[in-house]
């Protein structure tokens, strides 16, 4: 490749300038978890395997990837643009359990779509903001209102209230971190690699690592991406579980 660091893009992101934190595997006594719907897999889809950093200080922790040495991998998408139709069978044949990091603009009028994903597949919904604004650096009450509407609406439209949330382009500030825990969320969760055309980009090495959080977004690409992904993973010995489990 000859490239030392490939930008790990999240939609028309500036790109993310900050650091990663550590999640340490530490209680957390606010943590409830969403429904997921058990499946067969390496343990019982929907029992906590462990828990994200207690908030602190009024802010939820920053997530980027999970600390295990379990061969799993996580997948996210993000934001729901393009509603394609061969997205839900096809999630739900993999097995996959995505997290689903929607704004509320581009769910309304296609809640059918995104609740049958919800409903078929197992997957957990993720707060992302109503309308995908970079946060960072605005008034904590415009934070916030972004927050918790979103949360709001999603609820209010898929019947699933998101528990995690993500920063549109990975921005965030101290406002974004206390906002999220006071809209109920229990941890900011970013990424550690991405599939973009087709093609997964790493942050470290030449594969995915346990315990990489992928993002991938609602797009054209979504089939090219999404196979990308399943097929990476595979060849790395990694099994996509629900990242939900491992952010009890
Ligand atoms: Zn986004």
């Amino acid at each position: 490749m000859g490239v030392a660091a490939l930008a790990l893009t999240a939609c028309s992101s500036p790109g993310s300038t900050t650091s990663p934190t550590p999640s340490p595997d530490q209680p957390n006594p606010a943590a409830g978890a969403p429904a997921v719907p058990v499946a067969s897999g390496p343990y019982p889809y929907g029992q906590i395997q462990q828990k994200a950093a207690p908030i602190a200080n009024g802010e939820v922790p920053v997530v980027r990837r999970i600390t295990t040495d379990k061969p799993y991998v996580f997948i996210t998408m993000d934001d729901g643009a393009i509603p394609q139709p061969e997205a839900p069978q096809l999630i739900k044949d993999s097995g996959g359990h995505p997290v689903l990091f929607l704004n509320q603009k581009y769910v309304h009028g296609h809640e059918a779509y995104f609740k049958s994903i919800l409903d078929s597949t197992g997957a957990v919904l993720g707060d992302h903001t109503v309308d995908h604004p970079n946060l960072k650096g605005k008034p904590y009450e415009f934070q916030k209102k972004e927050i918790c509407d979103d949360a709001d609406d999603l609820q209010k439209g898929l019947g699933q209230r998101p528990t995690l949330f993500r920063p549109p382009f990975g921005n965030y500030d101290s406002n974004t971190l206390k906002a999220a825990a006071a809209c109920g969320m229990r941890a900011s969760v970013l990424w550690s690699a991405a599939v973009n055309d087709g093609v997964v980009q790493f942050q470290v090495g030449n594969k995915l690592r346990p315990g990489d959080i992928v993002l991938m977004h609602f797009r054209k690409t979504f089939v090219e991406d999404y196979n990308a992904f399943l097929a990476e993973a595979k060849k790395d010995g990694l099994t996509p579980v629900p990242l939900a489990d491992f952010l009890g």
